[in-house]
């Protein structure tokens, strides 16, 4: 099977410095326009290229299992395809899909750019890759790409996992402390247990001197 190291389509990048956000990631890039997708799971690093090619093919590409050749969804959508089925003659292309997603993607970079603080690398409140992508029409994960390529990382959400890390040490620690005090108790009860157990037998015993003796 084909690696990453063998393909024209995928390559290894490095986005921006440490944090969930960044990191080395796989990227897609489409033969004909250029466009990319970045493959955010770890272990896709070490995928050969067919299991790559499938996820390509779960958002709408096109790509081959040698991951010599893609076609991104907007080129399936507006070109000929390359494997000759289905083509399409670029001047009966529908000219609306195109430019409505032209449309899409400026008012995305402008929502982008006016609600994204790059200091803070943060949204301004009210807005998020999500809420970009609903009011234009594009996929959350297209608004990410855009925002992450030409604007910035989100520190959010390294601030969410910092605080999702505080909450889970914080449950180990009450969970641990709660074993203590559990553990104390049943220290208790068996001391006491055995108190009883002696009384009794002190009763028993005295009760028992005064019965017989006589
Ligand atoms: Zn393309």
């Amino acid at each position: 099977m084909a690696s990453i190291e063998q393909s024209n389509v995928f390559e290894i990048v490095q986005i921006g410095r440490r944090g969930p956000n960044n990191g080395p990631r796989v990227r897609a890039r489409c033969s004909k326009c250029r466009r990319h997708f970045d493959i955010r799971d770890p272990s896709a690093r070490s995928l050969p290229t067919e299991p790559l090619a499938k996820k390509l093919r779960h958002i709408d590409w096109e790509c081959d299992g040698a991951g010599k050749k893609a076609l991104c969804t907007k080129c399936r959508q507006g070109g000929s395809k390359p494997n000759g089925k289905d083509t399409v003659p670029p001047a009966a292309a529908p000219k609306t899909p195109t430019t409505t997603a032209v449309k899409a993607t400026l008012a995305a970079y402008k929502l982008i750019g006016e609600h994204y603080l790059p200091d803070d690398q943060r949204y301004a409140t009210g807005f998020s890759d999500a809420v970009i992508g609903t009011k234009t029409g594009l996929a959350e994960s297209v608004v990410a790409d855009m925002r992450e390529t030409e604007f910035g990382p989100l520190q959010v959400d390294q601030e969410a996992t910092r605080l999702q890390h505080d909450l889970t040490a914080f449950v180990k620690n009450a969970n641990e402390e709660i074993k203590t005090y559990a553990d104390m108790l049943d220290e208790i009860k068996r001391s006491l247990n055995q108190q009883v157990t002696e009384l009794r037998l002190k009763v028993d015993d005295y009760v028992g001197n005064k019965k017989h003796p006589r």
